[in-house]
């Protein structure tokens, strides 16, 4: 077994096989066990009804199915947007976000779908300027089972079924790119959680080795850049990442990317007042349809919580009135590639990426 603690979730279809053969049993026991944890998504092995009893009793002393535990949970009035705070065995927390589709968000796209937002890691090392969780500090990667723990246990609070998996909750995804790349292929696997790759997105602030080993690769899950910017300067202001891959050669591994795959890429744009959004960026942003296939989302910047010292404390400024529309209706007049509002989920419960982990840190 390599998830620790002898939890069984987190194991891989060829883990199981390789347990159950350890403990005595044929290797399609193994499947047996995989459909049985994320298919069915049991809460104990005694659930496992087409195991024999002996083999339930042999893997109960070595071996058990461990939910992670719900700490809080917050439902938005608003939106029905639900965001959990998840405890794990070590007492650290990290959050998800389950997104209801709305009529604003989804015009043109499937009505049914329901959106979990999932964590990588507790904290991050990435320190994005405008980030909750980038002002935590970096604990840990999370396990294979604390990813799809997220996902198995926030599927218990919704009758409906999660259609979507975006890897954008707390921590940078390609800082723990072998478990969630494990995490993903069991999301995949149809006899696993069973959503498509095509489905699940990966968010990243630009590690561009990254982006490339996952085009190598021939990774299916769709891939999502947070730009925020294309001016050096300014990127590096609000994102050290930039310091260390310019504007340049995030643009050149998407490019990599989308030639490899022949996915669009996703660019994430989040709009702050006075600081991205000038005639300037906008001339920018247009010419990336000349480079790479790729989507805009605008995403207006929802003030969060920053630390007195913060030196951006001032200069992250929300949308005034209705400038972010503007932007918009001007980008989709110019860009030949498709530019979408998207509009911050769960405002009243603290929606925006690592809020309520940073709260519940500061009240520790
Ligand atoms: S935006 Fe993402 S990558 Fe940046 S600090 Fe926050 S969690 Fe980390």
């Amino acid at each position: 077994m390599t998830e620790s603690n002898n939890n069984l979730v987190g194991l891989d279809k060829q883990e199981l096989r390789d347990l159950a053969i350890a403990l005595g049993e044929k290797a399609f026991r193994g499947d047996q066990l995989f459909r049985w944890i994320y298919r069915d998504r049991v809460q104990s092995i005694d659930e496992m009804t087409n195991i024999s009893k002996t083999f339930r009793d042999i893997l109960k002393r070595q071996t058990a199915v461990v939910p992670l535990a719900v700490e809080h949970k917050k439902v938005s009035v608003y939106d029905g947007t639900i965001k959990f705070l998840f405890r794990l065995k070590d007492n650290l927390k990290v959050e998800s976000v389950l997104i209801p589709p709305t009529e604003a968000r989804e015009i043109s796209e499937d009505m049914r779908r329901l959106t979990l937002c999932v964590s990588t890691q507790v904290g991050c090392p990435a320190d994005c300027k405008f980030c909750a969780t980038g002002t935590m500090g970096f604990f840990r990667n999370l396990t294979v089972g604390e990813i799809l723990g997220q996902i198995i246990e926030a599927g218990r609070h919704t009758p409906r079924r999660i259609s979507n998996i975006v890897f954008m909750g707390m921590g940078e995804p390609m800082l723990n790119y072998e478990n969630v790349m494990k995490s993903i292929d069991i999301i995949g696997d149809d006899e696993g959680i069973g959503i498509s790759p095509r489905r699940i997105t990966v968010s990243t602030v630009g590690y561009v080795k990254k982006i490339k080993q996952m085009a190598d690769e021939g990774r299916k899950a769709k891939l999502a850049i947070s730009l925020h910017s294309l001016d050096d300067s300014v990127r590096t202001r609000i994102m050290p990442i930039n310091r260390k891959h310019n504007v340049d050669e995030l643009i050149d591994a998407a490019q990599y990317y989308w030639k490899k795959t022949r996915q669009r890429v996703t660019f994430e744009y989040i709009f702050f007042e006075g600081l991205n959004d000038t005639e300037k960026d906008i001339n920018m942003l247009r010419k990336l349809s000349g480079k790479v296939a790729c989507k805009l989302n605008i995403i207006p910047f929802h003030p969060i919580y920053l630390p007195e010292n913060s030196e951006l404390r001032e200069t992250l400024s929300p949308p005034a009135g209705d400038s972010v529309k503007k932007f918009v209706n001007r980008l989709q007049q110019q860009c030949d590639f498709p530019v979408m509002l998207r509009s911050s989920s769960g405002i009243d419960i603290d929606g925006a990426c690592g809020q309520l982990a940073v709260k519940e840190e500061i009240k520790k």
